[in-house]
């Protein structure tokens, strides 16, 4: 041929191309580092200088643990598995729900009802069959969390609870794991990579924790309320996305000695010392805003506290405490059920509320009804009232109604005065989207003497507008 490529060159570049093939492992006794399939596939980044061979063979040789294959979870293992990290463990006990599909990636409509670690096997397994996928269907319990997380080298946490997250970050400083961590809720998130360099407690050149970062959990209230859920998809994956960014730069830069598995009571000095010599990039929160502009902001964090209660010198977070079950992260994080703090007369079923709005609609004598139609406060956020309704109630959200300061003097809130006006027999009925939020309302009203010192009756529709649906109205829609 004389299309001027020397027939040695040409011989050699088709060789390389048929590796995949199985046809040719060997060219004049050289064995080449990956097969000619993984030539292929990852070509576009073996030629990165970030990753390079060298790079390649790291992500090869690493295990990664998804703990959460939700919004970050998906798309968090779908870039790890496309890059080539060797194992990928998934942690989640929950099944596929329709709700999920706007932005966990990995499971579709046809995968509803499967778990989401399966469907996620499912997914990795069909877009690179290189990767060992380790599922793990459960939820991540004190008890089961080190087992888990000692198999892997690195750890993504694609949780959405404070305990859990508290939780994973310790068990990650006790047995020396990087912690790529992250977090979205409506149009924002936060990524941090923790624990990085992994040193043992105490060591004051180991990346900060969790807990150095956030000593106290965020209050229980705060967490659990029924404008919690929403988000966006791109929000959610693009803090995903992220994270597997930041999972592959520490495998990457992961030298070659700390590749051997740590034991937990064993340090090794040479291992240290490799570490103290590389230097890690300084930790930093990154901040993403949807919509705001810019939408990225980073700040730079503290090292680790000298008082952190997991690593540093005085940690009472030890293996001990956490297999003992001494540590209870639940307790830690505050009780985050319903609120139930009301008085059975302060409440009543949907079922028996159905049967006063059917009441107040029947006409009997004289065109009269037989009682006045309730009065009903949906104390859902504007938007999502907007979207399905209670026929006749008025819209009042909880924001509002908890940004309302009793103790305050001067005029009251025109919602305060408008509900004072209305007839004292007359109850309000206060519903929301799960029955946590009414609950509060209801203490909240007290609190600005709404119920005018127990004349007025305050009720709260147990179970909010999710039990409406599930007991009354089927038709009622569900999101
Ligand atoms: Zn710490």
């Amino acid at each position: 041929m004389n299309d001027g490529v020397p027939d040695d060159v040409k011989n050699e570049i088709f060789a390389a191309l048929r590796f995949g093939d199985g046809e040719v492992e060997r060219k004049g006794g050289r064995e080449w580092p990956l097969s000619g399939d993984e030539y292929r596939r990852y070509g576009r980044q073996l030629i990165m200088p970030e990753v390079g061979l060298a790079g390649q063979m790291k992500l090869k040789n690493a295990s990664v643990l998804i703990v959460g294959v939700g919004g970050l979870g998906c798309p968090a293992a779908a870039y790890l598995a496309g890059a080539g990290v060797g194992t990928i463990g998934l942690v989640d006990a929950d099944d596929v729900e329709v709700s999920n599909l706007h932005r966990q990636i990995l499971h579709g409509t046809a995968k509803v009802g499967m778990s989401k670690v399966e469907s996620a096997v499912l997914y990795i397994n069909g877009l690179n069959d290189e990767v060992q996928c380790i599922p793990h269907h459960e939820r991540i319990f004190p008890e089961n969390a080190l087992g888990i997380i000692s198999q892997y080298d690195v750890v993504l946490d694609c949780t959405d609870t404070p305990a859990s997250r508290y939780l994973i970050s310790d068990s990650c400083v006790l047995l020396r794991k990087p912690l790529v961590s992250a977090s979205a809720l409506r149009t924002e998130g936060q990524l941090m990579v923790l624990n990085n360099p992994p040193r043992p407690a105490g060591d004051v050149h180991g990346g900060p924790c969790y807990r150095c970062i956030f000593p106290k959990p965020p209050p229980a209230a705060s967490v659990v309320t029924c404008g919690e859920g929403g988000i966006l998809g791109p929000v959610v994956g693009t803090m995903g996305v992220l994270q597997s960014l930041e999972a592959l730069k520490v495998i990457i830069a992961t030298s070659s000695e700390e590749d051997t598995p740590m034991e937990l009571d064993e340090i090794d000095a040479q291992q240290q010392q490799q570490q103290q010599r590389k230097k890690a990039d300084p930790p930093n929160l990154l901040l993403f805003s949807s919509f705001s502009k810019p939408m990225f902001r980073s700040i730079r964090l503290r090292s680790r506290r000298a008082d952190c209660a997991a690593c540093s010198a005085q940690a009472s977070v030890t293996v001990e405490s956490l297999n003992s079950g001494s540590l209870d992260y639940v307790q830690f994080c505050g009780v985050s059920s319903p609120v139930a703090a009301l008085q059975p007369s302060e409440r009543i079923s949907v079922k028996s509320f159905a049967q006063l709005i059917a009441d107040s609609e029947q006409e009997v004598h004289f065109g009269r009804p037989l009682a006045a139609p309730p009065v009903v406060l949906d104390v859902r956020e504007k938007v999502q009232f907007d979207l399905c309704s209670l026929k006749g109630s008025i819209n009042i959200p909880y924001s509002v109604i908890s940004s309302t300061d009793p103790s305050a003097t001067g005029p009251s809130a025109t919602w305060v005065d408008e509900l004072r006006r209305i007839p004292l027999d007359q109850a309000l009925y206060i519903i929301c989207r799960l029955g946590n939020d009414s609950q509060l309302t209801v203490k909240r009203f007290r609190e600005l003497a709404l119920d005018e010192g127990g004349r007025r009756r305050i009720v709260d529709v147990a179970g909010g507008l999710k039990a409406w649906r599930d007991k009354v109205d089927r038709d009622f829609p569900e999101y």
